[in-house]
């Protein structure tokens, strides 16, 4: 093993995860760009290994107990980040894009018929649907598409120096997310690189980055989506929000291995994606390959289903982490969310920490109170803040080792952010 495959393994073994990217693996053929994407994440932002980690905890034990009972809509923000005219996509294409999730989440796919009959019995309704939001974070009516202009290329890859990612920022070309614990965040942006579109596993990515990115040639069934053949059927919005759900690739992590998988039980292991459109049956890993699942790389007119395995870890998922969705009121069109949870730029250091942690915030309340929640909810600490600060100290020695929340509540309003105490 050499330097750097060893780093790479330690980096596996720290993390506790399966997405790991491994280095020298034909990226250029890689249509999403999710794990690597998490990869970069990780090294960036040491404090986010330790967040996902619990996540996944908390995402396996509700995956033993939690069955859904009705479908739930899910409120989609669309944020239609553009440099050409051609980028800003209509609003026709981006309904398109809503109807196939409506189908997909369903089982009510025009080609569901065509799922072999080995695979039939096991294809899911998810009992999911999408709407675009009606109202906004302020409770204001809303079309639930945002249109901002941008002067960058290929944005959707694009690092800034304070090294971020500009999609998910306003101020550095691109635009904020929405709050999003209330909205899926789609930002739809042209990518470069041959990639479709990326996704964040909960726990993957700070809240201002959480959700998809998805190229605009390749969302949605109209509009430029219909000269982008065999990806112009808005399936790639079906398999990146399936990430975002904490759906894996349905090889696993190792394209290379029999031996890891999705930790879904009913996909059949294989090694590594299939493309294109073969035809039934494959072979992979002595079984008979899913290729048709929305989470392998075969065209879109050739995938056809989820199984009952991806929907329980979905649930799992919706139940746990992403439960935010369940509760919101961004589907209607005069509601105020039940939490207020904002977005900023709540920076922490060092994070992790261990006595007295700083905290910058971007504007001058003139009172206010800092609160730290752990994961399971509870109030751990609880202080005013000081007026007209710009920054905030804070002793944190009390608190065990663990991912914490802090919220800053102010008249300006609530600001939030996560905290690893070491
Ligand atoms: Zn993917």
């Amino acid at each position: 093993m050499n330097n750097s495959a060893l780093h790479f393994f330690r980096f596996c073994l720290l993390t506790g995860i399966l997405i790991c990217w491994r280095p020298g693996h034909p990226a250029a053929q890689t249509p999403c760009m999710t794990d690597a994407h998490v990869q970069r994440n990780f090294q960036r932002l040491p404090e986010l290994p330790a967040l996902r980690q619990l996540f996944q905890d908390s995402m396996k034990r509700a995956a033993v107990q939690t069955q859904p009972r009705t479908s739930v809509t899910i409120p989609v923000v669309v944020h239609v980040v553009y440099k050409s005219n051609l980028e800003n996509i209509p609003d026709d294409q981006i309904l398109s894009q809503l109807d196939v999730l409506n189908a997909d989440y369903r089982l009510m796919n025009a080609n569901a018929m065509t799922t072999p009959a080995l695979f039939a019995p096991l294809a899911a309704d998810m009992e999911l649907e999408f709407c675009l939001a009606g109202s906004d974070p302020n409770g204001n009516p809303t079309s639930g598409i945002v249109r901002r202009e941008t002067s960058w290329n290929n944005i959707g890859q694009l690092i800034a120096p304070d090294d971020r990612p500009r999609i998910h920022y306003t101020e550095l070309g691109g635009d904020d997310a929405w709050d999003p614990e209330h909205y899926l965040n789609i930002w739809v942006c042209s990518i470069g690189g041959g990639i479709l579109g990326f996704g964040t596993y909960p726990g993957t990515a700070p809240p201002a980055e959480d959700g998809v990115v998805i190229d605009p040639r390749y969302f949605g069934t109209t509009g430029l989506a219909v000269f982008n053949a065999p990806h112009h059927l808005g399936r790639t919005a079906t398999h990146e929000i399936g990430h975002y759900f904490n759906l894996f690739h349905i090889w696993g992590d190792d394209e290379l291995s029999c031996n890891d998988d999705d930790e879904v039980t009913d996909t059949p292991t294989q090694r590594g994606p299939y493309l294109g459109c073969p035809a039934f049956p494959q072979f992979s890993c002595g079984n008979s390959a899913m290729f048709m699942n929305f989470m392998d790389y075969t065209n879109d007119a050739c995938m056809t289903l989820f199984t009952e395995g991806q929907k329980a870890r979905i649930w799992a998922t919706l139940n746990t982490v992403r439960s935010g969705l369940l509760e919101s009121n961004g589907c209607s069109t005069t509601a105020v969310q039940p939490v207020k949870v904002r977005m900023s730029s709540l920076r922490i250091s060092p994070n992790p920490g261990w006595e007295t942690v700083t905290i910058d915030v971007d504007f001058i309340a003139s009172s206010g109170v800092i609160q730290i929640y752990d994961m399971a909810g509870k109030l751990r600490i609880s202080a005013p803040i000081d007026t007209n600060a710009e920054q905030i100290q804070i002793n944190v020695a009390a608190l065990p080792a663990g991912v914490f929340q802090i919220q800053i509540l102010s008249e300006m309003g609530t600001i939030s952010g996560f905290f690893v105490k070491m």
